[in-house]
């Protein structure tokens, strides 16, 4: 299992060529790009010459010899995941182009209706909601992994398990998984033995810690409560194949002043990352 950490430890705006810098300066080979964050500002990811850029990306990451792995995509606010020309769908494209293997999506969330009785509702509109972005994410050569949220039906197991067995059942040959992420998991207090029953459903991750409910904070491991030995115990149970993907920007986002405590919490990120693939 390879550790890659990814852009979103630099504030929104940071310029994409110097967090790519620095991540392989910090000892990392594999990154993630926070593409969520390039449409809120006015760069590359959002301008006419989208594509240019992109390439751009891909040249410079492969001449620092830092491999593109993963990418957050881009949600939309509300409503259908059904017009083309969303920066969804160009998330999807930027990740085709660049050789990334998973873009991380966000479900929907049905204000209100998160209790158990509705988790049907839940699968269904979310397997109809995603079903376009999954054939445009085959098309372009990329895939798709669904990612648990910090709200109930979505950090319930069940549901998304049958959501990615729903669009794997009609989207033949298209990629498509869960998400993990850590510390959405620990707000609600479900362990991590429990994403066994995700099975080959679970394709990657997103590694951070907290305090459980209710805040998101997005800490480096260990500076919260989640269970990390089970964590990976766990997952070499479930001969998990995908990568170890840091997603613990607080602290660096806190630190955006201060170039050399910024630096220091890179190394932490990597050697507890190592720490936690090692124990026994
Ligand atoms: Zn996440």
């Amino acid at each position: 299992m390879r550790i890659v950490n990814t852009t979103c430890i630099f504030p929104k705006g940071y310029d994409i060529f110097k967090a790519l810098d620095r991540l392989k300066s910090a000892g990392f080979d594999v990154a993630d790009i926070a593409l969520d964050y390039y449409v809120e500002t006015n760069g590359g990811f959002v301008s006419d010459g989208w594509r240019e850029w992109t390439m751009e990306v891909k040249k410079h990451a492969e001449s620092i010899g830092l491999e593109l792995y993963q990418c957050h995509g881009v949600g939309l606010p509300e409503g259908f995941y059904n017009n083309p020309n969303d920066y969804a769908y160009r998330g999807l494209e930027f990740a085709g182009m660049t050789g990334i293997k998973w873009v991380v999506m966000h479900p929907q969330e049905i204000k209100g209706r998160t209790a158990p009785e509705f988790d049907n509702e839940f699968v269904e509109k979310s397997i109809k909601w995603f079903g376009p972005l999954i054939e445009h994410a085959k098309e372009v050569g990329t895939g798709v992994a669904i990612e648990n949220l910090p709200w109930p039906n979505c950090n319930r197991i069940a549901p998304l398990a049958a959501i990615v067995d729903g669009l794997r059942a009609e989207h033949s040959g298209a990629k498509v998984g869960i998400c993990w992420d850590t510390g959405h998991a620990n707000i609600f207090g479900t362990r991590p033995s429990e994403i066994k029953v995700l099975g080959d459903r679970l394709v990657t991750l997103h590694i951070h810690d907290n305090h459980g409910w209710p805040d998101d904070e997005h800490q480096i491991p260990y500076y919260g409560t989640y269970d990390w030995t089970e964590f990976i115990h766990t997952l070499r149970e479930m001969d998990y194949k995908g990568e170890f993907v840091l997603e613990a920007h607080h602290q660096m986002i806190d630190a955006a002043d201060d170039i050399e405590l910024q630096n220091r919490l890179m190394r932490e990120m990597l050697e507890v990352s190592h720490k936690i693939l090692a124990l026994p």
